[in-house]
């Protein structure tokens, strides 16, 4: 058993995996203690595989998992958890935003202190997108407000933990994990390390809206049934409103002037229509999430493990 395992989600990063490996390499060889890299291949498309493996014939503490599809980065993250062998285990992202020197800060801190967790927090957004930091920022407070557990501000995945904690993150049965809420509100001791995050190394943000809205949604609705209520209130209004309008019709009816009645009714219809569909959007979430865990499909597929003789075999 390795005292650390540093876990690496891949994803399409073939330009960067090489300035990663050069970079990393020194500052783990310079902490002395027993170490594997875990570089999980998040079902890369370009050349990814073949440059791990190359990596990996000249640095024997590189190990590689290959996903059969890309199952998203917080899933690649459940594999390297399930799979690492480390007492300590670290997550990192490949493009060196989050800078390798911290892992022996974090782990003398967790030694020292006594801790299960460390969380990287980084100091500023500086080196972010206006766009990128206006949506970070409506997340973190959103996540706050509805979670309930007390989420360190701007902390991303760069993070330590110990065997303790990575065993219970591990036999969770979570479908659809979000590891930066989960791991506070596994309430183990925890502490912080500072750093500054930045600029991307090379290659291009792996993350696009689309992502970043599923990973809001998998917090939200992994957290809180309170979207539910807000549907559920918000149907009830739309009842009483309803009901109004219907009974001001009707007395427009009586009285015979239907078509000033028009109108209203167009903008009943409008409205009730617009209602309709949010409710039946926030339940369709909830529904998914039942539909998912009642599949009990596995969230990733390891294809091959390059220490499990058995895999080598398939090859
Ligand atoms: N990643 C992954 N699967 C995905 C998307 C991203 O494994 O579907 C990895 C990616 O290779 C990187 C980390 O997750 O190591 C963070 O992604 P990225 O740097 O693109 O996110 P950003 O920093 O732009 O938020
Ligand atoms: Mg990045």
């Amino acid at each position: 058993m390795p005292r650390l395992t540093v876990v690496v989600p891949v994803y399409n990063e073939q330009d960067v995996l090489p300035l990663f490996a050069e970079r990393i390499r020194p500052v783990l060889d310079g902490l002395h203690v027993s170490y594997e890299v875990l570089a999980v291949d998040d079902g890369s498309r370009d050349a990814t595989p073949v440059v791990l493996e190359s990596l990996r014939r000249q640095w024997p503490q590189l190990r590689t998992v290959r996903l059969r599809s890309n199952s998203g980065h917080q899933n690649a993250l459940a594999a390297g958890l399930h799979r690492a062998g480390g007492e300590y285990v670290v997550s990192i992202d490949v493009d060196l935003q989050d800078p390798p020197e911290v892992i022996g800060d974090m782990l003398r801190l967790a030694e020292s202190a006594n801790l299960d967790v460390v969380h990287g927090v980084r100091a500023d957004r500086s080196t972010d997108t206006p766009f990128k930091r206006g949506t970070a920022g409506l997340y973190y407070r959103l996540i706050r407000r509805i979670v309930g557990t007390e989420v360190p501000h701007n902390a991303g995945d760069f993070r330590l933990l110990s065997r303790t904690a990575v065993d219970a993150l591990t036999a969770l049965p979570e479908h659809q994990p979000v590891y930066r809420l989960l791991v506070p509100w596994l309430g183990l001791p925890s502490g912080e390390i500072t750093y500054t995050r930045a600029v991307r190394a090379a290659g291009q943000s792996k993350y696009p809206l689309a992502k970043m809205i599923r990973l809001a949604l998998d917090s939200v609705v992994g957290f809180s049934a309170a979207p539910l209520r807000v549907a559920t209130w918000l149907g009830l209004g739309g009842i009483v409103l309803s009901t109004v309008l219907a009974v001001a019709g009707l007395v427009a009816w009586i009285r015979g002037d239907v078509v000033p009645g028009w109108t209203s009714m167009i903008v009943a219809v409008g409205f009730l229509g617009a209602l309709q569909l949010l409710c039946l959007g926030l339940l369709g979430e909830y529904v998914a999430r039942i539909f998912t865990t009642l599949q009990a499909r596995p969230a990733f597929v390891v294809a091959y493990d390059s220490a499990s003789e058995a895999d080598l075999c398939k090859l």
